[in-house]
């Protein structure tokens, strides 16, 4: 039996969520952690990650663009590119839209992958001198829809 004050803070705290890996229910046991991971799916990298796709979806929310990539997707792709940029190899700095929000990209699986911010500048075809050739986007749209379209 739990002590009358355990009961009283499990009342207010312990709540059931669902990991959004797994799908095993738990207990939040904490009004700081949101309740995205069990305690053994969570890291502080997937804490890190799934704050990530928040502020994009938030972003593309605001711009009434589709926002659709959910935590596990974006880890999908995250193993997929195996942290690095899926233009050029270097290590990951952002979430990279594809499709910009501004142009009408969405905050979705088949428009997100991990890029670096000097990738990102070079994808504004009107500020740079340089531009990324097509094939290296095409590249990259291509392996999210072969991530996406095999059966897991
Ligand atoms: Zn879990
Ligand atoms: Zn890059």
């Amino acid at each position: 039996m739990p002590l009358a004050w355990e009961k009283c803070w499990t009342q207010d705290r312990n709540e059931d969520r669902f990991c959004v890996l797994c799908r095993k229910a738990h207990k939040v046991s904490s009004s700081l952690s949101k309740g995205r991971f069990c305690p053994g799916c969570r890291t502080p990298q997937r804490d890190h990650e799934a704050a990530r796709v928040i502020q994009a979806l938030t972003r593309a929310k605001k711009y009434n663009a589709p926002a659709t990539l959910t935590i596990p997707e974006w880890l999908k792709i995250l193993d997929h590119f195996k942290g690095k940029c899926a233009y050029c190899g270097r290590n990951f700095e952002i979430i990279e839209h594809i499709i910009a929000i501004t142009a009408g990209g969405g905050t979705t699986a088949l428009n997100c992958v991990p890029g670096c911010l000097g990738c990102n500048a070079t994808k504004d075809r009107n500020r740079c001198e340089y531009p990324m050739p097509q094939e290296k986007i095409e590249k990259a749209k291509s392996e999210l829809l072969f991530l996406f379209s095999k059966v897991s």
